[in-house]
């Protein structure tokens, strides 16, 4: 579809219109505010693909702001690791900045409230602070502590500052209405006290400013034009616009919040909180285990940064809270490497055929093109002998005419190779085929030209040559959860309905052209699916993760 007539969503029809009233198309900027309490996932990419993809349109910066501010969750591992998958998506951030290069401006602007008489110090129980909220339908009332003297604020919070209190014994809050239909509104708290070391600032500060406090003043202090978060912070876009309305000045742009519906995937859970807590019960192998929703899960699997933006960009956005069917996902991978990943032979589960009119210690070295419908794939040799494995499903002694792989007394083709004939099996004592044996016929190599080789056979299988197969450690994966929204049931925990089968290894034989690929380098397995070499592989163990299977249910459901 041409970039242009594409239509516009809801959000670029906001800044549409903000530049036709006259807001100076210099002046936008975004940000992707991530807090570093775990690592990035594929509902983040739909964020960061949505404000990096209106920076690249609008040709406006957008900063990488970490929102810092509870330390009892942040880590610097977590801020690398964020780094690291934005950038391996392939967007460039303008500023990193963290909301803790705010903490001085806060507390100052704090200060200055107090003295304005717009916050106090509250020292009642959370407990008695929720009692006063009141509900949506009922009023909440005030604290007994909320007219308390500008300078008895003064003394308190500064003895907050300086570590005198315990933490949670101590709170500020906005004086804003405790009869406010939005109950954000009702004197929201903007400081706890959190004797916490903070991976920046240290023992610096004991005071942290809530979410709220500091999202719009950081905003702010950046000048970004548009604010996008997701729905749940809709109802408190009041206070986001009350926070900076008390600090701004005209001649500066007041920044804008607007929201949109969270990614949802099928089958997995998204939550950060939920996910740290597969990786610390030890259910999966880390953050990037590749049956992980997390971009580095994702990356680890072979997904590509491509599949992903053509995942967020197909999926889009939307103002209503919906769930994607993982099999879009996964139709983006595919679809992806079904263009880009080259084409190779491996074998998973193997079965012996004997060639036995093939010379033996004859070894021939047959060209192979990695892709036979594109151009400038290349091509390497694969090596053919007397024995060579097949997949066990690719062999019947006997099957109805659909079965169009090999059989006794029938030909297929080897891929790349020659036109073989099974004449016959050996079966061991429970029955279990372990070897076939077949003729071929040599007239018939691929791509030779003769009038044998240009025969018509409807079967054309894969295989690998025994004495120069290498073993790999093949990964297969299955979904992680057996259920649809596994954080969907109120009697039950997401964990109750992990797959317990969610990963299959089986030992394999691949084509020794592998010997020298790269970690995270991708291909399709010929009729296999498409698989992608692991971080775990070292120089006598190969190791690959399955990305996914060739059978794509999304292409189907959309027939
Ligand atoms: P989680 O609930 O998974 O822990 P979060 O919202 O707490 O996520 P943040 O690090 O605060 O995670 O999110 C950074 C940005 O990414 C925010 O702007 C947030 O709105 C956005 N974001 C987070 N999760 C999703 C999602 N599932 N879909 C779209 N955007 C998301
Ligand atoms: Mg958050």
């Amino acid at each position: 579809m041409n970039e242009e007539k594409k239509s516009l969503n809801f959000l670029e029809q906001i800044i549409e219109e903000d530049l036709a009233n006259g807001l100076p198309q210099e002046k936008l900027r975004f940000r992707f505010p991530p807090e570093p309490n775990g690592y990035l996932h594929i509902g983040h990419a739909a964020s960061i693909c949505l404000n990096f993809g209106l920076g690249l349109k609008y040709n406006a910066p957008v900063n990488l702001r970490f929102d810092d501010t509870n330390p009892a969750k942040e880590e610097q591992e977590y801020v690398d690791a964020i780094k690291q998958d934005i950038a391996w998506l392939g967007f460039k951030w303008d500023k990193e900045l963290y909301s803790s290069n705010y903490f001085q401006q806060l507390y100052d602007w704090s200060l200055q409230l107090i003295k304005e008489g717009k916050a106090y110090v509250d020292n009642q129980t959370s407990e008695e602070m929720a009692k006063q909220k009141g509900t949506p339908t009922e009023v909440g009332t005030n604290s007994p502590n909320r007219d308390r003297s500008i300078e008895e604020n003064l003394e308190l919070f500064l003895k907050m500052k300086n570590r005198e209190f315990k933490e949670g014994s101590h709170v500020l809050r906005a004086k804003i209405d405790m009869k406010h239909v939005n109950m954000q509104m009702r004197d929201p708290i903007m400081y706890r006290i959190l004797k916490k070391t903070h991976h920046r600032t240290g023992n610096d500060w004991c005071i942290y400013p809530m979410y709220d406090w500091t999202h719009g003043e950081s905003d702010y202090l950046e000048q970004i034009s548009h604010s996008i978060c997701t729905l749940e912070f809709k109802s408190h876009r009041d206070l986001y616009d009350w926070y900076v309305n008390l600090v701004y000045d005209a001649s500066k742009l007041r920044p804008k919040q607007r929201e949109f519906a969270r990614r949802n995937l099928s089958y997995t859970v998204m939550s950060k909180r939920k996910l740290l807590q597969l990786v610390e019960e030890g259910l999966v192998s880390g953050w990037d285990d590749p049956r992980m929703p997390t971009i580095s899960g994702l990356r680890r699997r072979g997904y590509t940064p491509n599949s992903i933006k053509t995942f967020s960009d197909t999926a889009g956005i939307s103002k209503r809270d919906n769930v994607t069917d993982v099999a879009l996902l996964e139709h983006c991978i595919k679809d992806d490497l079904n263009k880009t990943a080259p084409r190779v032979l491996a074998v998973l589960d193997p079965v012996k055929v004997i060639i036995t009119n093939y010379p033996e210690g004859k070894e021939e070295f047959l060209d192979a093109s990695y892709n036979d419908y594109e151009e400038g794939f290349g091509s390497r040799t694969v090596p053919f002998s007397r024995e060579i494995y097949i997949e066990k499903e690719d062999f019947r002694e006997e099957a109805n005419k659909k079965f169009f792989r090999l059989k006794l007394g029938k030909e297929v083709r080897l891929k790349n190779a020659y036109i073989i004939k099974a004449e016959s099996c050996v079966k061991d004592e429970n029955g279990t085929i372990t070897e076939i044996h077949c003729t071929y016929d040599e007239d018939s190599l691929s791509g030779s030209g003769t009038e044998a080789s240009k025969r018509k056979i409807k079967g054309t299988l894969h295989w690998v040559s025994v004495k120069h197969a290498l073993k790999a450690e093949v990964r297969v994966y299955d979904r992680l959860f057996t259920d649809e929204a596994p954080d969907g049931h109120k009697d039950k925990d997401f964990k109750d309905f992990i797959n317990p089968n969610s990963l299959t290894v089986i030992n394999a034989f691949v084509e020794p052209s592998l010997k020298t690929a790269t970690i995270l380098e991708r291909f399709q397995f010929q009729r296999l699916g498409y698989f992608c070499v692991d971080k775990d592989t070292t120089e006598n163990n190969l190791v690959f993760n399955r990305t996914v299977p060739l059978r794509d249910s999304w292409a189907k459901m959309e027939k």
